[in-house]
């Protein structure tokens, strides 16, 4: 099953690709707020199993938002591929590896333009991202899907000066500029995939592939970090977790490489599709 965002209400989307406005679908049994579902999940997902939908919509990609655009909690993972942590000059990490926080405001939908922050080197980092669909507190890796409403394609954009300036990093602040958190095209349900545990990653500078890995590959997959991360707080539904990202940003490359204006990212996980964001300087933007 896929959810989205349509311009602010949630959607089931159909085989074919169309919208089916879930509070019109539901007689206002569930509410068009896209957030508000997680709050009522295994509910949802007992009523969309057997609902008689009406045909859905056409609908354009430009008018998606984040199928989960105002989470209580964002966590972000830093180092969780190896060939990543090897590129940014740091060891696999043995126990959980960096979290850190991408501040709410910076979730967009799936299609965006953004603003690079002037003087900055901003750079791409594709992640999974899995969005919490039930109470998560000391939870087993064995147990842990049941846990995840979705999966969704995401970018953690980040400022590499502002997040590395000393004494000591600022990840959360150099990850946080507006439009840096898009998140994307939609939710796909754990059972949508055939192994929600070996995605294929992608990501594209004007069609030039710069990053390709797996999920598989991840040093703490979505089970390990949700036991891990649950260990310590309780993650609440509507949560997000972008997971990490593997090699092939700008800040690992020789000679170092960061977006710029005119530039077009699209990133790609199997089995869910592609988010797309177009990068102008400040200037530009407000010509
Ligand atoms: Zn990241």
């Amino acid at each position: 099953m896929r959810i989205a965002n349509l311009s602010g209400r949630l959607v089931l989307i159909t085989e074919e690709g169309t919208a089916v406005d879930v509070e019109n679908a539901s007689g206002a049994v569930f509410s068009a707020d896209p957030q508000a579902v997680y709050a009522r999940w295994a509910e949802f997902r007992a009523w969309a199993a057997d609902a008689d939908l009406p045909p859905g919509t056409t609908f354009d990609a430009t008018d998606l938002g984040s199928p989960a655009p105002a989470p209580r909690q964002v966590l972000a993972i830093g180092l969780n591929y190896r060939d990543h942590a090897s590129e940014s000059g740091f060891t696999a990490p043995e126990g959980l590896p960096p979290v850190f926080t991408k501040f709410a405001t910076s979730i967009t939908g799936p299609v965006t333009d953004v603003v690079l922050p002037t003087g900055g080197h901003t750079d791409w980092e594709i992640e999974l991202v899995a969005v919490i669909g039930a109470h998560a507190h000391h939870v087993d890796q064995a147990d842990a899907w049941s846990h995840v409403a979705g999966l969704a394609v995401g970018q953690d954009l980040s400022e590499r000066i502002v997040q590395l300036a000393g004494p000591a990093p600022q990840f959360s602040l150099g990850k946080s500029f507006p439009g840096f958190a898009p998140i994307g095209p939609w939710l796909v349900t754990p059972d949508g995939f055939e192994d929600p545990d070996d995605l294929e990653l992608r990501t594209t500078i004007n069609g030039e592939e710069v990053q390709k890995g797996r999920t598989r590959d991840l040093i703490f997959s979505v089970p390990a970090l949700i036991a891990g991360l649950s260990a310590v707080l309780p993650l609440l539904p509507g949560d997000v977790i972008f997971t990490g990202t593997p090699a092939g940003v700008g800040l690992g490359r020789t000679p170092q490489r960061w977006l710029t204006t005119g530039d077009v990212l699209v990133s790609t996980i199997e089995g869910i599709g592609e988010i797309r964001q177009r990068f102008w300087s400040a200037q530009l933007s407000a010509e």
